[in-house]
């Protein structure tokens, strides 16, 4: 018969959970009853009002005094879906709750039992009695299936931002532009040295050509002895690729998913040679390369903002676990 009551009233607290669980947050509802009648009730709003003490008790108490008009809730029974912490308990003592009634213990925060044991507690002045279990498996379901929600959102959210942005966007485009210094500068410099008629001039292209050949396989030859003395798997050239991480970047798909910023930052390479060839100096080819390198730095950094975000909010997701640990 009084299990039979609790779980009729629980399942007003199950109602405020669900509310919670539609806005977002962890979904943890209460009521308060005095004479068989809710006089308040709450649900977890930690996120919406940005306040750590917006719990689902403390709200049910608050709204509750305010119906009665009195900060005495004797007589009252504070039904809650998870075990009260320790703010929630030490607010149902002061505001003397006669009964606390919880469907699931939690390990982490609860106060009714778990890790601290503030209701019956000898030293305080009110002692409050605690029924636990009621209407358990739907309380713990609910959050359990809330943090599933918020984990497969985020897995859904990383991996789409990883593929989309970190692998397939920035990171080629970033190596594609350095390439586009490296051996733009490179090319020209050693244009230059060997074009006696002076770097104003235009090219002649069947024979500077050449040189731009050498130049080219000077660079290659560079960068692949660098990487070697410095036993880099990964060469500084994107271009140039040791075996494992060509096999490892065939295997990823990076190359076929890349294409495009590979063609890209060919083209912006192709624009600048023609650029030259075509009557433009020395002085204005070399402004064009180092003016896309400088606007790739304000890129860049926002990126690297970016991924901060992200890992911050995972983390305020783990830290949100609180129900986890139990299972
Ligand atoms: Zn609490």
């Amino acid at each position: 018969m009084v299990i039979c009551d609790h779980s009729h009233f629980m399942e007003y607290a199950l109602r405020e959970a669900r509310t919670a669980f539609d806005e977002l947050e962890i979904p943890i509802g209460a009521v308060v009853v005095k004479d068989g009648r809710i006089i308040g009730r709450g649900h977890n709003r930690m996120e919406m009002l940005k306040d750590a003490t917006a719990h689902a008790e403390i709200m049910a108490i608050t709204s509750a005094a305010e119906i009665i008009g009195d900060w005495r809730l004797e007589d009252c029974l504070l039904y809650s879906t998870i075990e009260p912490c320790a703010m929630c308990a030490g607010a149902a003592v002061l505001s003397r709750i006669k009964t606390i009634v919880y469907g699931a213990k939690d390990s982490r925060f609860g106060a009714c039992g778990s890790i601290f044991e503030i209701p019956t507690e000898k030293r305080l002045n009110h002692r409050i009695e605690v029924i636990s279990g009621v209407m358990e498996k739907e309380s713990l379901e609910l959050i359990q299936l809330f943090f599933q929600e918020i984990r497969k959102k985020r897995r859904r959210k990383m991996s789409k931002y990883k593929v989309d942005i970190n692998r397939i966007l920035i990171r080629p485009l970033y190596y594609g532009l350095l390439m586009n210094i490296f051996v733009p500068v490179l090319v020209l410099g050693a244009v230059y040295y060997f074009d006696h008629s002076g770097a104003g001039d235009t090219l002649q292209p069947g024979g500077d050509l050449n040189y731009m050949f050498w130049a080219l396989l000077a660079v290659a030859i560079v960068d692949g002895v660098i990487a070697i003395a410095f036993k880099q798997k990964r060469f500084f050239m994107p271009m140039i690729r040791s075996q494992e991480t060509f096999a490892e970047d065939l295997a990823k798909g990076v190359f076929s998913e890349s294409l495009i910023c590979y063609a890209l930052s060919g083209a912006i390479a192709i624009y600048g040679l023609v650029f030259y060839l075509m009557g433009g100096n020395f002085l204005s080819l070399f402004l064009f390369v180092f003016i896309s390198f400088i606007a790739f730095q304000f890129v860049r950094p926002r990126y690297g903002f970016l991924e901060k975000v992200l890992a911050a909010q995972e983390k305020m997701a783990d830290e949100g676990r609180f129900l986890q640990s139990r299972n």
